[in-house]
């Protein structure tokens, strides 16, 4: 069956939801389609489930503290119940599922469960069912890299699998320097798993101010995070129950429970069959999008993780909403300026950036 609407969003995450429910506001007859739960990475497997995972080991910080404050007897008999707060997390993420259904359905914004795959540029199958829309928005996201030339690199798990541990790992080695890596090394180190954190160069968190690399790099160590610098592992091997990795040289690391990669995310094309609609990618395989969230095919438009945009919730909702109000609002000027984005990392202690780092502004300035 053949379905038409004004607007047909593909990812009902951050940046499609805002999106969708902007363009509904105005009247539109929206559409959104997704293929696994509401809500999208934010929700269901980043910003939400690790600020939960990041507040249960600051409680831990602060009961380490307390008796320093006065408050006598909590330190001696606590402990961290992983699955007790892994269970109300998720519950917590279902209940926010379910309000993402209700505030679509109260908009009447039609959602679609299943995988959106492009027929033509014009034209979105899902199942048999076939969808038209004279504005089509691609908000599918971003996927964890695994790498593909380390053998042994598939006994890892990335942020996804992170989510889904049901038990404490006691002994984990985290590969990558980005912040997901340092949030995930200073939460499991908080809550009593011994981290150790191996990356390529000397400080994590590259693209931020050099203090706040060095500093950030002091806080882990600290915090007793053993941190590896300078170090590339080539390959992971599994002897008995346990992970080792190694370096070129033959030095090996180990033994640990688990091995997270968190080396980085790719844009989410897998499912959606862009090879027939003539989308442009960038170099990174992103789709490429101009400053008004257009691709290079008409009414075809993109927001989110899945452009090169910043990969944070916020920017993605803003581009989504901006596309909205100009598509469906006459609001010609509308769209998203990305050149002062606040960010923070969720590590300890948090660090928030905003603008251009020291660097970057002595090379534009001088
Ligand atoms: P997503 O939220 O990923 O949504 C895309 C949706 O599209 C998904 O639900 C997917 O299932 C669906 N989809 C994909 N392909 C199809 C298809 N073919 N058909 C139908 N549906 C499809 N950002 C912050 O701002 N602050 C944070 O603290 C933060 N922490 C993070 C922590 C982690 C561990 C991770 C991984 C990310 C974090 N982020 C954070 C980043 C943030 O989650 C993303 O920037 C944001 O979710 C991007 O929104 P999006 O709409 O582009 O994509």
């Amino acid at each position: 069956m053949n379905h038409r609407f004004d607007y047909l969003v593909l990812g009902g995450g951050s940046g499609g939801i805002a999106s969708a429910r902007r363009a509904a506001s105005y009247g539109a007859r929206v559409a959104l389609i997704e293929g696994r739960a509401l809500g999208g990475t934010c929700v269901n497997v980043g910003c939400v489930p690790k600020k939960i995972m990041w507040l249960a080991s600051n409680q831990k910080d602060s009961i380490d503290v307390m008796q320093d404050y006065g408050i006598q007897g909590v330190k001696k008999n606590a402990y961290f119940d992983w699955g007790e707060c892994v269970r109300n997390r998720q519950a917590y993420i279902e209940r926010l599922n379910g309000f993402y259904a209700k505030n679509l359905a109260k908009d009447s914004v039609s959602v679609i469960s299943g995988w959106a795959r492009f027929s033509d540029a014009k034209t979105v199958m899902v199942g048999t069912e076939t969808y038209c829309a004279d504005h089509i928005l691609i908000a599918t996201g971003g996927t964890p890299l695994i790498p593909t030339k380390i053998p042994g690199a598939e006994l890892g798990i990335d942020s996804d699998g992170f989510f889904q541990l049901e038990e404490q790992p006691r002994r984990v080695v985290i590969v990558g320097s980005g912040y997901i890596a340092v949030e995930l090394a200073g939460v499991l180190q908080g809550l009593g798993t011994q981290v150790t954190l191996v990356m390529r160069k000397e400080f994590p968190l590259r693209t931020f101010d050099s203090l706040i690399q060095e500093k950030i790099k002091e806080a882990l160590i600290d915090q007793g995070v053993e941190v590896i610098t300078d170090t590339e592992i080539k390959q992971v091997k599994k002897v008995g129950q346990k992970i080792h990795v190694f370096e070129d040289d033959g030095r090996s690391f180990g033994p640990y429970e688990q091995l997270i990669w968190a080396i980085g995310r790719q844009p989410n094309l897998r499912e959606l069959n862009v090879s027939g609609t003539g989308l442009k990618l960038t170099k990174t395989g992103h789709i490429e999008v101009d400053a008004w969230q257009k691709t290079t095919v008409s009414g075809l438009y993109a927001v989110g993780d899945v452009t090169d945009r910043p990969a944070l919730t916020p920017v993605a909702i803003h581009a989504g909403r901006k596309l909205a109000d100009r598509l469906f609002h006459g609001d010609k000027k509308a769209k998203l300026d990305v050149d002062c984005v606040p960010s923070v990392v969720f590590s300890h202690p948090p660090i928030g950036v905003v603008g251009l780092t020291e660097d970057q502004a002595v090379e534009r300035y001088g």
